[in-house]
């Protein structure tokens, strides 16, 4: 059996060896041979931690596995750690990647402790922003729902492509960013996954294309486009760019191959479950340079729906938690508006009235009227504005910017070097008057 195992050659000696060299594994060994005695303190010390799952443990050819887990030799321990955070997968990710695959006494505080002391991981952490936390509806099936968007590193252009179910995603470098090349190269993954039946994108000019629709018609797929100004409705493709960065930055700095990094963290499972991205879309680990039993490279369906759902859930009751920390604001209440463009003063009103339990109308110094939702509303504790107030007292500027706002349309696209469209939010179109 050990012949057709997809391990090299090299790694599995290398075990092998190292077992061999392992005192205590090696009394593990003999204990299997000769079975455990029934009283704990009848055994050696060594191998006392061993005792309570003795019944999981097994050998072959001179390697102890823990159920399907290699058990490493203590010799080896630090080198496997070092191969386990190759591609500086974050600690939760590792551990969970590493409880697939391999055992040893002290394996979690061990790997913890290294990644602790990781200067990559440690210079990246500080940037490292929390997702957003958007509910959608779940797909029943891997590759039914695709988010797609492109993204920017290192100054080139790349495009990802994200499965709402599995969320696993592929990265393709753009030479350029016409219509035309986004769609060859999503021509290509659909060739390899199938068609999706619904692709989502923001508006950006390669999406709005008359070339798109037509690709989305001759290819018989829906195509929707998240709304401007709820990037969230996007969100899975938008989560995988900060991924898909953090994974591309931290592969540069450490000169580490970004595909090894990109395979790990396909087979790495995902928090919440027990499957990764792979498992989910190709219903099977894909070999990595970890060392596995041959039976975990088997194909198996994982039953990941149920568990994607109570995700979900946790997710959903954590974000509305969160979002119930806003303390509801009574009319006459003192705020801040949060200005668009974000870069400029968070501006005074009055909260007029409260349009539901998210929302309010607020008076602004300026005059003007603005609905707001209560994210967008901060709490002012020191000064309360008059309004309707003294006209003369508003700077030409911030009044220019009320007025601005107070537009709803028409919209004047804003398009970026890259030439992709940024729409206003439309949020800022929720106003009154
Ligand atoms: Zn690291």
């Amino acid at each position: 059996m050990l012949q057709h195992l997809p391990i090299s050659h090299d790694s599995l000696r290398q075990i092998r060896t190292a077992t061999k060299g392992d005192k205590t594994l090696q009394m593990i060994i003999k204990m299997m041979q000769q079975g455990w005695p029934s009283d704990k303190t009848a055994i050696p010390t060594e191998i006392k931690p061993y005792f309570s799952f003795q019944e999981e443990l097994s050998h072959q050819d001179g390697i102890v596995f823990k159920g399907e887990r290699a058990v490493i030799p203590s010799s080896l321990q630090e080198d496997i750690t070092r191969r386990l955070h190759s591609s500086h997968l974050g600690a939760e990710g590792c551990l969970r990647r590493a409880r697939e695959c391999v055992f040893w006494i002290g394996m979690s505080d061990q790997i913890k402790k290294h990644i602790a002391r990781c200067d990559i991981c440690r210079s990246v952490d500080d940037k490292q922003q929390k997702e957003t936390l958007h509910p959608h509806e779940i797909p029943n099936r891997p590759w039914a729902k695709v988010g797609v968007d492109l993204f920017q590193f290192d100054n080139k252009d790349y495009h990802v492509i994200v499965d709402y179910y599995s969320n696993f995603w592929e990265i393709d470098f753009l030479p350029d960013t016409k219509s035309s090349t986004v769609i060859k190269k999503l021509k290509a993954h659909f060739a390899r996954y199938g068609i999706p039946n619904t692709v989502v994108s923001d508006n950006g000019p390669q999406y709005s294309s008359l070339e798109f629709q037509r690709f989305s018609l001759r290819w018989d797929f829906e195509h929707k486009t998240s709304s401007p100004g709820f990037p969230q409705s996007n969100g899975k493709a938008e989560s995988a760019v900060k991924t898909a960065k953090r994974l591309l930055h931290k592969a540069k700095v450490s000169g580490l191959d970004p595909y090894l990094a990109l395979l790990d963290h396909r087979n790495t499972p995902s928090q919440g479950l027990d499957s990764s991205p792979a498992q989910r879309l190709l219903s099977r680990r894909t070999r990595t340079l970890l060392a596995v039993k041959p039976s975990l490279l088997e194909p198996k369906v994982p039953q990941a729906k149920e568990a994607l759902l109570n995700n979900q859930h946790r997710q959903c009751a954590y974000y509305n938690r969160s979002a119930r920390d806003l303390s509801p604001l009574k009319v006459g209440d003192a705020v801040r508006v949060q200005p668009f463009p974000p870069h400029n003063k968070w501006r005074r009103g009055l909260v007029k009235k409260s349009v539901d339990d998210r929302s309010y109308e607020v008076a602004m110094e300026s005059g003007a009227v603005l609905r707001r939702n209560r994210r967008h509303l901060r709490r002012s504790h020191n000064i309360t504005p008059t309004v309707p107030l003294d006209i003369e007292t508003v700077d030409p500027e911030s009044a220019q910017a009320e007025s601005v706002q107070t537009q709803p349309t028409p919209e004047r696209p804003i398009t970026t070097r890259v030439g992709k469209v940024i729409h206003k939010p439309r949020r800022y179109k929720d106003f009154v008057s």
